[in-house]
């Protein structure tokens, strides 16, 4: 079956009792037994709920995996991840993670005596001095936030497998439209829901995706027992958002490429941070790993300071100043005073996370008035 129609159908079937063609919200907490333990799979809904389950079939089929999970948040998968670790476990991942998942790997976890080591992997070799005997997973994210970094996940994938480290890609930026991590040899995907597969800006919520059945029984057992579980009303937010989720990233694709393409040939624009662009360092690899380029970018002004950058946010009309990404409305971000405000502006720089850096995460309105927007707000600085 092909990507669209995935989208439409996987998962969901009639309602056995009323037909209903959507997926009922199942809101209960638990469920009646004929006679003790003897019932229909559901016991208690932090185990299972019927609406979960539909959307957990879902979006397994969209990764082209075996099994799903939901989780409350997009931290909730990853914290399930993690927590498949022991003390003394070392984890290699990336130096531009999801602000969110290294406060997590650095404020939670190495507490309990995991080892993280944040390094470049946009040279898959950079990683190789650091595989050890204790080394147990690799965390992987690409597209990278906020300067669309890319990495080769089959090559690092490749290298882990020769040392059995297991391989987790954060496939957020992305969408299981665009680019699947499991076909490339990553053993679990993971999302925030929170963003396209949701795609209005209404629900946060995240997921794992994996082939293996061990793998799968101990994410679950790690979900259930640690409960991170989303309700019904939000799975079903998200099974009639990712019906639509083939067209919205057509749409968010197809807007990211005119207004990257229109930044970069504006005068007062420094930088444009795209991945189809084919003088982005790893453009090869995205084309490589990813069907297309996506509605995130980031660009700088040249004059670069942050009343710069503030005075084009508040001069915007359309795009919505604001954290988050992956819905159907425009939003504009500043990195340096909101999502990387936590950072020591040295240290920022160093990062290459420039004072005027701004993000843009491209929604599906029409494109030639998001244009107009950035032509009038560019116009007053
Ligand atoms: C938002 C985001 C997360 C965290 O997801 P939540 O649903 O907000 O918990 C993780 N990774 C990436 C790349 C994100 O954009």
């Amino acid at each position: 079956m092909k990507f669209g129609t995935k989208a439409v159908h996987a998962g969901v079937e009639p309602d056995p009792t009323t037909g209903a063609i959507m997926t009922p919200i199942y809101q209960t907490s638990t469920y009646v037994q004929e006679s003790p333990a003897k019932h229909r799979g559901y016991a208690y809904a932090r185990g299972a709920n019927p609406t979960r389950n539909a959307l957990q079939k879902s979006i397994a089929a969209l990764e082209n995996g075996k099994f799903g999970i939901c989780f409350s948040s997009g931290m909730g998968a990853t914290d399930a991840v993690i927590k498949l670790l022991s003390p003394g476990d070392e984890v290699i991942t990336s130096n531009d993670l999801y602000g969110g998942s290294y406060r997590m790997f650095k404020r939670v976890f190495e507490k309990f005596g995991i080892k993280f080591h944040f390094i470049d992997l946009t040279s898959s070799e950079n990683l190789i001095p650091y595989i050890n005997n204790n080394t147990k997973l690799m965390w992987l994210e690409t597209p990278s936030n906020p300067l669309m970094r890319i990495i080769d996940i089959e090559v690092c994938a490749g290298l882990a497998k020769k040392h059995g480290i297991m391989v987790a890609v954060d496939n957020t930026f992305a969408s299981p439209y665009l680019q699947n991590p499991l076909a490339l040899g990553a053993d679990i995907v993971m999302h925030s829901v929170t963003k396209y597969l949701g795609g209005h800006s209404d629900v946060i919520m995240g997921a794992l995706i994996v082939n293996d059945e061990k793998l799968y029984q101990d994410l679950a057992f790690i979900a259930n027992s640690c409960g991170a579980v989303p309700g019904p009303q939000d799975s079903f937010l998200v099974l009639r958002g990712i019906k639509t989720l083939h067209l919205r990233m057509e749409r968010h694709c197809f807007n990211g490429r005119k207004i990257a393409e229109y930044l970069k040939s504006h005068p007062k624009i420094g930088k444009v941070y795209w991945p189809g662009f084919s003088d982005h360092p790893n453009h090869s690899i995205a084309k490589k790993q990813m069907k297309d380029f996506g509605g995130m970018l980031s660009f700088t002004l040249k004059q670069d300071s942050i009343e710069n950058a503030t005075k084009l946010m508040e001069s915007v009309q359309l795009f919505s100043l604001a954290e988050s990404l992956g819905g159907v409305e425009s939003l504009i971000n500043h990195p340096a005073s909101m999502t990387h405000a936590s950072i020591p502006k040295e240290e920022r720089l160093k990062n290459g996370l420039s004072d005027s850096l701004i993000r843009l995460s491209i929604g599906v309105e029409d494109v030639e008035d998001l244009i107009e927007d950035l032509e009038q707000a560019l116009a007053g600085i």
